[in-house]
């Protein structure tokens, strides 16, 4: 399987399972939120339900005599009831009467049972499709033969006496029963909205949800095919800088077992080509391994406080012969005060001196090359200046990529493994700091490392560290 295909894979991957678990969470608050809907729209109506009951109880149960003939008392005190078994075309004023403020007055019904249970009296808006069975639980739903559902509430209606005479004088613990019914077409109508939103609603809702999948899971993976891509080329250029040397060793070493014995007084001058491959080779090695170890980074625990007067005063002595070698004025500028940074003292020195090698190694004969150390708020600051062939400005952003070589043929010659800077840079990057590059053709180029100092860093570093920590 090639990169494409496996990257593509794992895009694909990436997107189901987030389409998928975005999918569930969807569907599971969407069943919470139509559950809930249905169950307080449910309560809201029983509340309403009971409250009309209660109303209607409240007001009829001081008006109800325990002796008298049931149906007169009821054509006395409730008119517009329809009496059982007799015609009835009363007008529905009393369930309005008694329901005001609710917005529906037309689906409820009211129905009166004696303690016998017989139908004594009905609101005339109730359904005809109602079963004249009684049934004395408090909550009924029942669907009428139509198929339209109600729900019904019962209570016990007393007698005004009983509540005045003991218990056991009463021949019946109730006077009779109240019944108070609704429709619920309209409460079914909303639960099927709610149902018809949740159907057409959940598909176009996962529709837009895979569609987002699919694009965020290529930006999560766009990093990391971009270092994966970066890590392809590392390696391709590594092998590239590694060929070239060992080839060239292995061509020499070929030559001096085939050189006739006439030619043996080569040997020494071939070995010292072989030695020199071989120091290449081993620079380059140490460089990658470097660059890796750079890149797991350094814990700033192990840093120590680095003093750069005495770096900036070493390096330019170390370079001294080189630069007199190369006909170059070498010269450093320091401030009087001790400047301390935290740090790897050797990555530092490296840094340094990679930033000092390149200068007297970009810079022609009667040249200058000045290293200054300064601070500047909490920040110490090392340039590197030449007057050497200067980076054009096109190339000044690619000189810290790895291998990169602005002029390939000259800096391979010179040695340049391309690495210099990258590592340069690696190092800066442990320590917090930063490389900033100035330069013109021609004219010469100023690297600046800047470095937060001591006490700064000493504060960050404890900082980053209980950030990590926490
Ligand atoms: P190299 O090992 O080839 O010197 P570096 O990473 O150190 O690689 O530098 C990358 C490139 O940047 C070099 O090939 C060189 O062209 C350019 N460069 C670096 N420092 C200087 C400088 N002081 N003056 C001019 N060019 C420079």
């Amino acid at each position: 399987m090639n990169s494409h295909q496996l990257f593509r894979r794992s895009r694909t991957r990436l997107a189901l399972w987030y389409a998928g678990v975005m999918g569930v969470i969807l569907s599971l608050s969407g069943l919470g939120i139509y559950r809930s809907l249905e169950q307080s729209n449910w309560a809201a109506m029983e509340r309403e339900m009971a409250s009309i009951a209660g109303t209607l109880h409240d007001s009829l149960e001081p008006m109800l005599p325990a002796s008298e003939d049931p149906t007169a008392v009821l054509r006395r005190i409730l008119p517009e009831l329809c009496l059982a078994g007799k015609s009835c075309n009363a007008s529905p004023t009393l369930i309005q009467r008694h329901t005001t403020g609710i917005s529906d007055r037309s689906t409820y019904y009211i129905r009166l049972f004696d303690h016998r249970r017989q139908l004594l009296a009905f609101s005339p808006n109730q359904p005809v499709e109602l079963p004249q069975t009684f049934n004395a639980a408090p909550w009924q739903t029942f669907r009428s033969g139509n198929g339209v559902r109600y729900h019904q509430f019962t209570i016990i209606l007393h007698s005004s006496e009983s509540h005045h005479t003991a218990p056991q004088s009463s021949p019946h613990a109730s006077w009779g029963y109240l019944q108070i019914g609704r429709t619920l077409e309209s409460f079914d109508a909303e639960v099927k909205r709610m149902q018809w939103i949740l159907v057409i609603g959940f598909p176009i809702a996962l529709g837009l949800v895979a569609a987002s999948s699919w694009w965020l899971s290529g930006l999560a993976m766009q990093p990391i095919y971009l270092s994966y891509q970066q890590q392809q080329q590392f390696t391709a250029n590594a092998a590239h800088e590694l060929r070239s040397p060992l080839a060239s060793l292995l061509a020499t070493v070929e030559a001096i077992l085939r050189l006739p014995p006439s030619h043996q007084q080569e040997i020494p001058m071939m070995l010292h080509t072989v030695e020199r491959q071989g120091r290449r080779l081993s620079h380059l090695i140490a460089d990658l391994l470097l660059l890796t170890s750079l890149e797991h980074g350094s814990s700033p625990k192990s840093f120590q406080a680095c003093c750069l007067n005495d770096l900036v005063s070493d390096l330019t002595e170390e370079f001294l012969e080189l630069s007199t070698a190369s006909d170059i004025h070498l010269t450093s500028q320091m401030p009087d005060g001790e400047i301390y940074v935290l740090g790897h003292e050797s990555q530092l020195y490296r840094l340094v001196s990679n930033l000092l090698a390149n200068a007297i190694q970009y810079t022609p004969a009667k040249g200058y090359v000045m290293v200054s150390l300064e601070t500047h708020d909490h920040t110490a600051a090392i340039t590197v200046k030449d007057t050497g062939i200067g980076i054009a400005p096109s190339e000044q952003p690619r000189i810290f990529e790895r291998f990169y070589r602005v002029d390939s043929d000259r800096s391979r010659k010179t040695g340049g493994t391309g690495l210099g800077l990258a590592i340069a840079q690696a190092i800066a990057l442990v320590h917090q700091g930063s490389i900033q590059v100035q330069s013109e053709l021609g004219q010469g180029t100023a690297l600046t490392l800047r470095l937060p100092l001591a006490q700064f860093a000493s504060r960050r570093t404890k900082t980053s560290v209980k950030e990590r920590t926490s």
